[in-house]
């Protein structure tokens, strides 16, 4: 193992001199990604220089996530606490079913997530669990909400037409998921958003009433706190009253940017979140923890132990429920995705969250105060988003995104919205500075001064 900490420790450092001096790195056409780099596995071993060699060419042609022309998804970025801790996870590699097999990991699990349900102002029976993301974050509240309405499905499977309700611009997980559960997609209503992106309230309660009169039975609401696109906020508080009314549970889709919580200044935007029945965030996206670490919790556990205990004597041997955590999850054997969260946190502290949070609102005021006093830009997007959506000179923003790429300039996609195609910078990456966000426009606008876009 020494001589590979060693050896990682060599490739890391290659990585981070990498990242500096080529943040975008060359991608290899996939036509010729096997001609260019050796991934065949042989009958004899590959060793000592020639392994090393081939990682090495590997890293150095791998997109650079955490470089700072990298705007291009809802993560970014590299907080060094966090890292330490999934590096550890790794190391310790402990599976999170049981008490017996994770000890104290079992605690750190718990303690993130009460502090959570705390935070957010979920009472005393609240609890939650780590998911391999946020579509199977969804997928679990799904499930509970479905299993909350009718247990018996549990055994029968679904027998009835049963109705779920989220916007249009919400994440594709919900349809997905429908499909996965026996639901069905056409089973699944896309709501109409206004001209902010948020769920219409009004049609939502519309088409709760036309499922009804049809005989149709409703029982789930997704409302998304930052939608995948706009970053737009759907109101909670005014959604849950219709949740109310018709007995329809209220998970709200925090994966991008419900970690506003901890945000003085920005938990507005998830006003009424303590009305919900679940509610789910990616720390991977917002507050910077490696890839996955995704957290669902709920208002009362008993639906996380209905919909996921499954008795199993050669499993849970010893200790009771509540430290038993395979007892409330989707799956069995399961990673360690806690500890990088919580080595952030407590070595930060809450206030530190927070900061992280801002920054990337700071980040993407920035940038649309540089696009608003710029002729040459059209902003699409809102006030309170981290996705900052644009246009420049009117070039088509999938070509333009295209190019940059190819030309390893930078990293950034692009968006759709009501007929519009823009260019979606992403302020996630917390560790960037104004200077990195007027550089990302410089080097666009240098680059379409080289380029022929007629
Ligand atoms: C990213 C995202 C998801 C999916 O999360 P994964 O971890 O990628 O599965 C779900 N909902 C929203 C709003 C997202 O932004």
């Amino acid at each position: 193992m020494t001589e590979d900490l060693k050896l990682f420790n060599e490739l890391v450092e290659q990585l981070l001199t990498q990242e500096k001096e080529n943040p975008v790195a060359r991608p290899i056409d996939t036509d010729k990604l096997y001609q260019t780099l050796d991934l065949e596995l042989n009958e004899e071993p590959s060793i000592d220089e020639d392994f090393k060699d081939t990682l090495t060419k590997i890293i150095k042609s791998t997109p650079k996530t955490a470089s700072t022309s990298f705007f291009n998804q809802l993560f970014g970025g590299r907080l060094s606490r966090a890292t330490l801790g999934d590096l550890l996870a790794v190391m310790l590699n402990n599976s999170m079913y049981t008490y017996k097999v994770a000890g104290p990991q079992v605690g750190i699990e718990k303690t993130i997530l009460h502090k959570i349900c705390d935070i957010i102002g979920y009472g005393e029976h609240s609890d939650g669990t780590f998911v391999p993301g946020g579509s199977m974050s969804n997928y679990m509240a799904m499930l509970m909400a479905r299993d909350k309405y009718d247990a018996a499905i549990r055994e029968t499977g679904v027998q009835t037409k049963m109705v779920i309700y989220t916007s249009e611009t919400s994440h594709y997980s919900i349809a997905k998921n429908a499909s996965f559960m026996g639901i069905g997609r056409n089973q699944v209503r896309f709501v109409k958003i206004d001209h902010l992106g948020k769920m219409r309230v009004d049609d939502l309660e519309d088409k709760v009433q036309k499922d009804l009169k049809e005989g149709s039975h409703p029982f789930f609401v997704n409302a998304t706190s930052g939608t995948t696109v706009l970053g737009a906020f759907d109101d909670i508080s005014s959604i849950s009253k219709v949740c109310k009314k018709h007995k329809l549970w209220l998970h709200v889709d925090g994966a991008y940017c419900g970690s506003v919580i901890f945000s003085e200044q920005y938990k507005f935007l998830v006003k009424g979140l303590e009305l919900s029945d679940s509610f789910s965030v990616n720390a991977h996206k917002m507050l910077g923890t490696p890839l996955t670490c995704s957290i669902i919790v709920t208002q009362d556990k008993k639906y996380l132990y209905q919909s996921f205990s499954n008795e199993a004597e050669y499993l849970y041997q010893t200790d009771d429920d509540e430290f038993n955590l395979g007892k409330i999850s989707m799956q069995c054997g399961r990673r360690n995705d806690a500890l990088k969260l919580w080595t952030l946190w407590k070595s930060v502290g809450t206030k530190g969250l927070e900061n992280i949070v801002d920054k990337q609102f700071e980040l993407a005021d920035i940038a649309r105060n540089y696009i608003r006093n710029h002729s040459d830009y059209t902003l699409y997007s809102f006030d309170d988003s981290i996705s900052v959506c644009f246009n420049y000179k009117n070039i088509p923003a999938k070509k333009l995104c295209t190019l940059l790429y190819e030309h390893s300039a930078l990293m950034v996609g692009f968006g759709t919205f009501e007929n519009n195609e823009f260019v979606r910078l992403v302020t996630i990456n917390s560790l960037l500075n104004e200077k990195d966000i007027l550089n990302f426009f410089y080097t666009l606008e240098e680059f379409v001064n080289h380029h022929d876009f007629k």
